[in-house]
């Protein structure tokens, strides 16, 4: 179990502050900070030229999920330990449900997927899918007993996830009432399938069709959409991934007009572009994910809107499927590759060395994307997403000036290859602690699969209390 321990000589960075001084963690929590703190009998550990942040929260992830007849390569197991190497000490993963299947069963399969399998903790939004009585009766229990406050609907996969515009509504109305988060997938479905059929009716079945079918447009046309249910339920929305331009604009028009809404981007859509699609020898298919990559100018507006906070926070959107043996199950019909990228890993890393290293986002903005925000946003704020006295001791020692090329062979995922091979970053984490236990230390794994617990989430809007016999010490 976790014993006293003092972390030295950092500088301690939050979505607000950066200052140097001393953590004191005792159990599961930092029990003081301050300037030349000493205990006789904790374990002394010097952060001399790091950064100290409060763990990374990864808001969207996808371990162990069926797609396209297969699975996701990167389980609770391989995913988690992955996404601690790159800093992150929770994550928030996608439970799916099935229309007519009770919620509790859908819940209770993501409980057995993830238990014993966690090295960091976790949470899930939960997938609606239809809204009727029965979904209805089942909502406050999901809410009260499982702590689950953030809702997933899908505007696109037609035929599989996608929810009509009465059950995005009606959801939005709910959720108000429950004090619940509404997330959106944001592409029209419905113009998508049309698209679709059409390329393989004029027999374009490679990669970038993928792209070709799925254009800005349709995100655009989606989230606002979206967002304009949203002002007429007066409800709160989280759009998921946003890639594009037209999306960032509807987002900001709504949030000019005072109406509720967040975006999340993903670090594939600051740092890669739609050529990637055209790689020679089906090669295309590792970067098949919707949404799909774009123009590379739309990288550059996704970092404005990070910069200017019409954009929030950055998911992983972690969905990892081997090139070998399940990408290739698209090959000759680019329908049927598994949509989704292995990034659980390199989006805290990535955020830091193309957005703080290059001047396009300050130090205390990266925190508040990357941590902060997501916990705010997510009902887990103060315990999780700052450093403060009797905030959970997650942290990241992080060392700003480390360099290193991303590759599949020196990677954690289970997954054959990396959407990001062979791009230079500087910054990584050195060493990695979740409730005051190291996970990762000194870029060694220490950590242990079950050992993530699971968080119950406050409703949206409310924050948690510290505990009230701690005593501030700076
Ligand atoms: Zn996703």
């Amino acid at each position: 179990m976790a014993a006293k321990k003092l972390i030295k000589n950092g500088i301690i960075v939050t979505a607000s502050d950066q200052y140097e001084a001393d953590i004191l963690i005792d159990g599961e929590t930092i029990s003081s900070i301050g300037f030349n703190l000493s205990s006789a009998d904790a374990e002394v550990i010097d952060a001399k030229g790091c950064y100290i942040f409060p763990g990374a929260i990864d808001p969207h992830t996808h371990l162990d999920m069926p797609f396209g007849g297969t699975v996701t390569k990167d389980d609770f197991e391989s995913g988690t330990m992955a996404a601690a190497f790159g800093g992150t000490t929770s994550i928030i993963d996608f439970c799916l449900t099935e229309k007519g299947r009770p919620l509790q069963d859908a819940i209770k399969t993501w409980h057995d997927k993830s238990k014993d399998k966690a090295v960091i903790d976790y949470s899930f939004h939960l997938m609606i899918g239809e809204m009727n009585e029965t979904v209805l009766k089942e909502l406050p229990q999901v809410i009260e007993k499982e702590g689950i406050t953030s809702f997933k609907v899908f505007m696109a996969y037609k035929n599989v996830f996608q929810a009509d515009d009465a059950t995005l509504f009606h959801t939005l109305k709910a959720a108000k009432d429950l004090g619940a988060l509404v997330m959106v997938h944001a592409e029209n479905g419905d113009v998508i399938d049309y698209l679709t059929k059409e390329a393989l009716e004029n027999g374009n079945t490679d990669p970038i069709y993928h792209a070709l079918t799925r254009p800005p447009e349709v995100e655009g046309e989606a989230t606002g959409r979206a967002a304009q249910l949203t002002s007429l339920a007066d409800s709160q929305l989280y759009v998921v991934h946003v890639s594009c331009a037209e999306a960032v604009e509807k987002i900001a028009e709504a949030r000019n007009k005072g109406v509720e809404i967040w975006g999340e981007t993903c670090p594939q859509y600051l740092a890669l572009d739609k050529t990637y699609l055209e790689k020679p020898n089906f090669e295309g298919a590792k970067y098949v994910w919707s949404p799909p990559l774009r123009d590379k100018w739309h990288q550059e507006v996704l970092w404005n809107a990070l910069k200017s906070g019409q954009l929030q926070t950055l998911g992983s959107d972690q969905c990892s499927f081997d090139f070998e043996g399940q990408k290739t199950l698209g090959k000759g019909d680019f329908t049927k590759i598994p949509n989704g990228g292995p990034m659980i890993e390199d989006r805290v890393s990535i955020l830091f060395s193309e957005g703080v290293k290059k001047g396009r986002i300050s130090i205390n903005q990266f925190v508040d994307i990357v941590s902060t925000r997501v916990a705010k946003l997510f009902g887990m704020f103060p315990k999780k997403g700052t450093i403060s006295v009797g905030a959970d001791a997650d942290i990241v020692i992080f060392d700003p000036n480390h360099e290193r090329v991303i590759s599949a062979s020196t990677h954690h995922m289970a997954v054959d290859y990396n959407a990001f091979e062979g791009m230079k970053i500087t910054g990584e984490p050195v060493s990695v602690l979740v409730r005051g236990d190291f996970v990762v230390r000194d870029k060694q794994f220490v950590g242990k699969a079950g050992n993530g617990q699971y968080i119950k989430r406050n409703k949206y809007g409310a924050t948690s209390q510290l505990k009230q016999n701690q005593t501030l010490s700076i």
